[in-house]
């Protein structure tokens, strides 16, 4: 109708004269203007609804504007909106509380910011002032953000254009079975090199010089790596021969995406600290921070931190983290994620796998999936190149673009496509977008060597 299209136009005018987007070329991108949300899904002012599998930036895991949530935050909003961060308040209390009770281990202090980011920084600060050491090491296949810090720790592509302050910072080879870079046939091989790889790492970089290592629990840009058994124990373990702390990046994998609380569950390994956001808040206010170990918070008590924010425990994001943990909790959407997981998306993912010769490889746990598009399964050549020019990567585009044409929202990323809807999408949702995905899996056969 007229009114819906003049309010289209007016969006995208004062979008395209006066937003400045993340990531991109402002002439080269044609943001689509959306105007609306609910549950898994999002509309645009045409008309059409779109099946969000990306959750967002994969952070809505209650999916859009939960009644309850978006209650509870109005009406915080009506009763303290905001105080200093140096004050003792109720809800900033009850969120640190809450997080404390479900972070494995003594890390039982939390220190909030804004966002994942900046939870990267302080994580950082934290462990080199705790160990007076310089160094950091982190996995090349990783994602911890873009402030400083964060981008020159992260190993993947989006470094490349940050490029000038890696001091501080060694990448080294996470385990990877399918692309192993350590031409392992076995998880269990891949698991003891890519040991051995970080131990021989760690002793060459001098193992005095190293504050941390941070590792994401799995890894969730990179390609949802799901590390093989035996792995975090193991590098929980080489940072405790050399004192060296061990930092888990929660913030992609952190409430419920994995099908538990934090993923370091899954193996039992109980890191010195975790950076977590997203999921804490599903977005609805932002949120992150740091979980802290007795033995560094005892580092800070007598000596002050040299670190905060303005809005550190803003109590309008607490009020949304209270609100989001307390509804996953009643609504049981962490067992929801596993169950999900383990029922449907997976035996779904690996049906569409066995009938389209374009998925080499289906991976992940509770609602983080990844399916590898390949050229030729046998190679393993990828669907396209690493770091891919606009040209190369038109065989993903295309494939995207059938994913939206079916009323399905993707999240691609390279060669692969990330399937991580909400926490708690609905069995008929899960079954609609897997039917989406396999007509638009046939995009992706057309391209194959
Ligand atoms: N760490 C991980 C594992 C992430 O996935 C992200 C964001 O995607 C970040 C850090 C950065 O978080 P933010 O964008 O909130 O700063």
């Amino acid at each position: 109708n007229a009114e819906a299209a003049d309010a289209l136009a007016a969006v995208k005018d004062a979008d395209r004269k006066h937003v400045f987007h993340s990531w991109s070329a402002q002439e080269l991108i044609d943001p689509l203007a959306v105007a609306g949300a609910e549950g898994s899904y999002f509309w645009d002012y045409r008309g059409n609804r779109f099946l969000d599998f990306s959750s967002a930036l994969v952070y809505t895991n209650i999916g859009y504007q939960h009644p309850k949530v978006t209650a509870a935050i109005q009406e915080q909003a009506a009763k303290l909106c905001t105080v200093a961060p140096g004050f003792a308040v109720d809800v900033r209390a009850e969120a640190a509380r809450l997080i404390a009770e479900r972070t494995p281990g003594d890390l039982d202090k939390i220190f909030f910011t804004n966002a994942g980011a900046e939870a990267v920084e302080n994580a950082v600060r934290m462990a080199r002032l705790h160990t007076g050491r310089p160094k950091v090491l982190s996995a090349y296949r990783s994602y911890h953000g873009a402030t400083s810090t964060a981008i020159n720790l992260t190993g993947d592509a989006r470094r490349f254009g940050n490029d000038s302050a890696t001091a501080g910072v060694v990448h080294f080879w996470g385990p990877f079975s399918y692309r192993s870079p350590f031409y392992s046939a076995t998880e269990a091989e891949e698991c003891e090199r890519a040991l051995r790889h970080l131990e021989d790492t760690i002793v060459f970089e001098g193992p005095q010089s190293i504050a941390a290592i941070i590792l994401e629990t799995v890894g969730g840009a990179p390609g949802v790596l799901v590390h093989p058994d035996g792995y975090l124990a193991g590098v929980r373990e080489l940072c405790d021969r050399f004192g060296i702390v061990f930092i888990l990046d929660e913030i992609m994998v952190g409430f419920g995406r994995t099908g538990k609380w934090f993923a370091s569950e899954h193996w039992g390994v109980t890191p010195d600290l975790i950076c977590f956001a997203k999921g804490v808040t599903s977005g609805y206010v932002p949120l992150g921070g740091v979980a802290i170990s007795a033995a560094i918070a005892e580092t800070f008590a007598r000596r002050p931190y040299p670190g905060g924010l303005t809005y550190s425990g803003h109590v309008l994001a607490c009020g949304a983290a209270v609100a989001t943990i307390n509804v996953m909790e009643e609504e049981g959407i962490v067992e929801q994620s596993a169950r999900t997981g383990a029922e449907l998306l997976g035996p779904g993912l690996r049906a569409l796998a066995e009938k389209h010769p374009s998925v080499g490889e289906v991976r992940g746990l509770g609602t983080f999936w990844a399916l590898e598009l390949v050229r030729d399964p046998r190679t393993r050549e990828p669907l396209v190149p690493y770091n891919a020019s606009a040209a190369d990567n038109a065989p993903m585009a295309e494939f995207g673009a059938a994913c939206k044409k079916g009323g399905l929202w993707p999240l691609i990323a390279g060669n692969r496509i990330h399937v991580a809807p909400p926490c708690n999408i609905a069995p008929e949702d899960v079954a609609k977008g897997l039917a989406i995905l396999d007509e638009a899996l046939s995009v992706a056969d057309a391209h194959m060597a």
